[in-house]
């Protein structure tokens, strides 16, 4: 069936560079389980219905012992629990996955999950609140039913075991980096924006992605031959013969450019006139410390710590902390590490850590709200990381700070941490830098009321973009919008370093911009000297560095300032720096 499909091409964001080719495996998380699509035979339908018929069954029986079990004073609330009993085997949800199931020729779960959202897309256009409530039960019923019928056979990103190309909705920053490298070749999604958290996961694990398809969900089966070309963010399904042969030699080409420039991640990263960088590793995971040191990092200037957090599904204790942190800070040892406290909720959700869903995550308690709301939570982390201090070189970094007052609220939990130190008499060290993330727009403004109460600045681009575009980085329709080199961006750099100078503050970068070739012009034109980035791109980044004239980039962005579209800065430092800005393939 596959090799009568014609060859397609769909077009999504680079998620993180590379060619892969292999073959699709479909998943998609519904609730708090992962689905898997996949196609049932004729011969087979009768037997997926009673699958489903029996999860109904056991989901049914289940909700009866609830209700059984329960006070009969409740009131509205077991009217509600006896309506889901109803629910069960509704035509709309009962009847209609039946049929879908034999229409569609399609696994019971994958039939569920379609009927249930299209039951919930009707309601939601209807403009009557009882009816729009009713889809809350459908959902809610739906959900049981599924959980009964994934039951034993849930799959997790982790356990996947064949060396395929994982086909998904969406996939969260903790899910990809569950990611087996050995196994998953690659891995595209419908969703998804630049620099999300999840393409700096695939960043960091090199795995080629595309994000933001779109349509890859619709339009690609399981065992479809797929080719995910990561550097141009395209994927194409079911290649044919002169397509398929045409990327193989691609991807020896990127295999070889990519060992080219590794061997050279050893040498120092010092510019042409002699001034050297400093170029630093952001990681996700302790693990990837050997990574970011393969790559010549000279330093961890992000450790972004919420991944422990969403691994664990809960929070974790002090002690946990401190081992984790001893452990990266020994194989980093003497190198800095600058840890990042919890920057939660964004677009880290985790129904775990905090079930509040939000109407704007982006916009809500996010970062350091979130730890100043939840102060026992954030003295547990301030504590292992004065801890993990007195072991190594260690660096205090606060993300989305957006004003004066919550940078002196966190020096006052951050006493409270280090009298409950003293207090219990345990080693740590107090004497570390505390920085602050310089990621939204106020704090740009008020840059040098800040720099009054911190040691260092560390400019968070991701972030920074998103809010002062004002371009969700995780939505795939504003991606386009979403323009490191907008001169807007390049004054807030300009403005933050500028007053870190004014005060004799530290000032790195450690947004993504700092790993793209095209941004290193500006940014060494700025004077910026301290670079953290996916340890991915360091190899490149110092390869063009070492190339570069410090004294001239300082020239160039004179005549850049004098620019007003992205589309002209874009054009300059292409046409100024084209013998030293790496090779990028482009499509045919
Ligand atoms: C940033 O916002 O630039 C940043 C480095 O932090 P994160 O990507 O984790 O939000
Ligand atoms: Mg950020």
């Amino acid at each position: 069936m596959n090799k009568t499909r014609p060859q397609m091409t769909i077009r999504g964001i680079s998620g993180s560079p590379g060619i892969c080719i292999g073959k699709a495996y479909i998943v998609d998380r519904e609730g708090v389980n992962l689905i898997k699509r996949y196609p049932v035979n004729e011969t087979m339908v009768p037997s997926e219905i009673d699958r489903f018929k029996n999860a109904v069954t056991r989901a049914k029986n289940d909700h009866a012992k609830v209700i059984e079990s329960l006070d009969h004073d409740l009131g509205e609330n077991l009217n509600i629990l006896e309506t889901h009993m109803v629910l069960f085997k509704d035509k709309m949800l009962y009847g209609k996955t039946i049929e879908t199931i034999s229409r569609d020729k399609i696994n019971a779960e994958w039939a569920l999950r379609k009927v249930s959202r299209k039951v919930k897309s009707m309601f939601q256009q209807i403009d009557d609140q009882y009816l729009k409530d009713r889809v809350n039960d459908i959902v809610q019923v739906s959900d049981k039913i599924m959980s009964h019928l994934v039951g034993a056979q849930d799959i997790k990103i982790k356990d996947i075991n064949k060396r395929v190309i994982l086909v998904a909705h969406d996939l969260s920053p903790a899910d990809a980096s569950q990611i087996q490298l050995e196994r998953i070749k690659g891995f595209v999604t419908d969703r998804g924006g630049k620099n999300s958290h999840t393409s700096i996961v695939a960043k960091s694990l090199k795995i080629p992605s595309v994000l933001g398809l779109g349509r890859a969900m619709v339009s690609v089966n399981n065992d479809d031959i797929l080719i995910v070309d990561g550097s141009l963010g395209i994927i194409i399904v079911n290649p044919e013969e002169d397509t398929l042969f045409k990327y193989e030699e691609r991807l020896t080409r990127f295999e070889a450019y990519r060992a080219d420039i590794e061997r050279e991640s050893h040498l120092p990263a010092v510019t042409r006139d002699g001034v050297p960088l400093n170029l630093m590793a952001n990681i996700e995971l302790v693990e990837e410390v050997v990574s970011a040191k393969d790559n010549g990092a000279t330093g961890v200037g992000l450790f972004r710590t919420e991944f422990l957090y969403l691994d664990l599904k809960r929070f974790p204790t002090e002690d946990e902390l401190l081992q984790r942190y001893k452990e990266l800070v020994e194989l980093m040892n003497p190198e800095p590490v600058t840890i990042r406290t919890l920057d939660i909720n964004g677009d880290k959700v985790n129904p775990y850590i905090d079930p509040v869903e939000e109407a704007n995550p982006a916009l809500g308690l996010r970062g350091v709200r979130f730890c100043l709301r939840n102060e026992d939570i954030f003295i547990t982390q301030l504590k292992a990381i004065l801890r993990v201090a007195a072991f190594g070189n260690i660096k205090l970094l606060i993300p989305m700070i957006s004003c004066v007052e919550e940078i002196i609220q966190v020096k006052v939990v951050l006493n409270k941490a280090i009298l409950e130190l003293e207090n219990e008499d345990k080693i740590f060290n107090k004497d570390i830098p505390l920085g602050v993330m310089i990621e939204v727009p106020s704090a740009v403004i008020m840059a040098e009321e800040l720099a009054g109460h911190v040691d260092f600045f560390s400019i968070g681009t991701n972030d920074l973009i998103q809010y002062s575009l004002a371009i969700d980085r995780s939505n795939r329709r504003v991606a386009h919008l979403y323009q490191a080199l907008n001169p807007a961006v390049l004054k807030m750099i300009k403005m933050t370093y500028d007053a870190a100078q004014k005060k004799g503050i530290e000032v790195v970068m450690c947004g993504e911009m700092a790993g793209d070739p095209i941004n290193i012009p500006v940014l060494l034109g700025l004077g910026l000297t301290n670079l953290s980035m996916n340890s991915a791109s360091i190899p490149v980044i110092k390869k063009m560095v070492r190339n570069m004239e410090f004294g001239l980039a300082g020239k160039n962005v004179k005549k850049l300032f004098e620019l007003q579209t992205t589309e002209e800065i874009s054009t300059f430092i292409q046409e100024e720096y084209k013998d030293i800005l790496p090779y990028r393939e482009m499509e045919d």
